[in-house]
This record gives C-alpha cells, structure tokens and sequence, in this order.
C-alpha cells in the first residue's frame, strides 16, 4: 500500500531567490509533484511534477489544497509557459493581472514577425 502526503513548507526555488509558500506531494517518501507560491503576491511560480509521474492529478491535487489554506493566484496570461498555461486552465481559478507594463491590457494579435 503506498503512502501520499502533501506537505507545505517554505523554501528558496534557487539559491538567489527569495523564500516561496511550496506545497510538495510526497508518495511513498518520493516527492513527485512541487507547487511553488510567491508570498506576497500568492502568485503560482512554478508547477513541476518529476518525470514518470505526470498525468495523475498530482499538481491538482497540490493546487485545491494550497487553494484551501491561502489565497493563490495563476500568473498573468501573458507570462505562462505553455504547460503553465494548460495547467490554469485545467484547474481554473483566478489569475492575476500583469501589474509590470509588459503586457497590454487589450489582446494583441499582431504578430510583428
Ligand atoms: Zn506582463
């Protein structure tokens, strides 16, 4: 019988970066799956789910429970990964603004290539 767990802790995503809410799921003492907050902004950084171990709702399961203990938040649009992209919008919920400046408030579907 495996074991899963989800544990919150706060930790540094890299050496220069600033102390992040993550929320791990761990299965039989293996992590498989990292949500990574901004505390600040209760911006979602990062979703990363090892390799072998995508496609079992491990990430979404990480989201609704981060979502039960704080307020979080999907980035912009403007600034997802493709997968972080996909990812908002197989979970849902709300995204944040691009308070920054780099992205229009109006879609922009001018490709100037
Ligand atoms: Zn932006």
């Amino acid at each position: 019988m495996g074991s899963t767990q989800i544990i919150r802790d706060i930790a540094s995503y890299g050496e220069q970066d600033e102390p992040m809410h993550r929320w791990s799921m761990v299965v039989d003492g293996e992590t498989v799956s990292e949500l990574w907050v901004a505390i600040e902004t209760g911006e979602i950084m990062q979703v990363e789910t090892a390799d072998g171990h995508g496609r079992q709702g491990y990430a979404s399961a990480l989201y609704r429970q981060a979502a039960t203990e704080i307020t979080i938040y999907h980035a912009p649009t403007g600034h997802r990964t493709p997968e972080g992209d996909a990812f908002a919008l197989a979970v849902g919920g709300d995204a944040l603004p691009c308070t920054y400046g780099c992205c229009s408030s109006e879609p922009d579907f001018d490709d100037e290539d």
